[in-house]
């Protein structure tokens, strides 16, 4: 792995950090960490569970729209809940798109990470707003990720973006957002959020492998828009050098399942609780596909 010596000893405070951490177990490990987006606590129950019993690193993860309506109240609870967990668990801000949000945040919220999504701007904007939005989170100790490119599409509060030119992400852009001082990158190579039309997923992995190798041991490279993905096609984005792997309906289809069918015809604590199984179990699942059953062990 090639390694900034000098960029190591200024940010010394990130060889600790949680988020930075994980991703880079991950990428010397070669297997991928989920980072999964919370809505309510008997989500975070069930993350947590999963993560505690397959013995896995993990990332809970937040829409802004979480602060907003819970007034930053579930991103606490994570936060909680992660300090005791005996396995490693970073809380992430995904989708920041304001400068306004990502400064609440860094100031009043535990995030180990934000994401610093400006790519509903032009790129040379992009760059610039980045470079000084990582700066304020770094000064408060706080990882950061950025998109270069554009993903098409839109989700849960966050901006839509299939109005605007979806572009892919090229080699040269790596080394502009890595001069930003992010520690990971989205990059757009097909994948889009929101739903895949009838077709699937349509992904460019010659693009993806191209670009792990110009990030690699500089970045981490995150995957967003994985619904609908099947093991095969995850297994593929893993093995093409994607450390952190974000999904949303993959891991939460079966609770969603369980509260459809079963509202109002089973008590509600028994309603909860099997909710919460529901998620753990389905986080498991997935936890062995990406590979990161067991590797819990050694650190925190
Ligand atoms: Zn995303």
């Amino acid at each position: 792995m090639v390694t900034d010596s000098s960029k190591t000893t200024m940010d010394s405070w990130k060889d600790k950090e949680r988020y930075v951490r994980i991703l880079h177990d991950a990428e010397a490990g070669e297997y991928g960490v989920l980072a999964v987006i919370a809505y309510n606590i008997e989500q975070i129950v069930g993350f947590v569970r999963a993560a505690e019993q397959s013995r896995s690193p993990l990332i809970i993860q937040f829409f802004p729209w979480a602060i907003d309506a819970t007034d930053g109240l579930l991103v606490r609870t994570a936060a909680d809940a992660a300090s005791r967990a005996t396995v490693p668990i970073a809380i992430h801000l995904d989708h920041a798109q304001s400068e306004e949000i990502i400064k609440h945040a860094a100031d009043n919220l535990p995030f180990d990470s934000i994401m610093i999504d400006m790519s509903h701007h032009e790129k040379e904007v992009n760059l610039q707003k980045t470079r000084e939005l990582v700066e304020y989170c770094n000064r408060r100790q706080i990882a950061t990720e950025a998109e270069p490119g554009r993903i098409e599409g839109g989700e849960d509060g966050v901006m839509d973006t299939a109005g605007l030119e979806a572009c892919m992400t090229t080699p040269e852009e790596v080394d502009e957002f890595v001069g930003t001082g992010v520690d990971a990158l989205a990059p757009a190579f097909g994948n889009i959020h929101g739903e895949y039309g009838p077709r699937g997923p349509q992904l460019d992995f010659q693009r993806l492998k191209m670009i792990h190798r110009k990030a690699r041991g500089r970045v981490s490279l995150a995957l967003h828009g994985t619904n609908g993905f099947s093991p095969e096609t995850l297994k593929k984005c893993v093995e093409a050098g994607v450390s952190k792997v974000n999904v949303n309906k993959l891991v939460l289809e079966d609770y969603y399942e369980h509260f459809n069918s079963n509202a109002g015809k089973m008590p509600h604590t028994q309603l909860i609780e099997v909710g919460i199984q529901n998620v753990a179990d389905l986080t498991s699942y997935w936890m062995e596909i990406c590979g990161s059953t067991g590797k819990a062990g050694g650190y925190f």
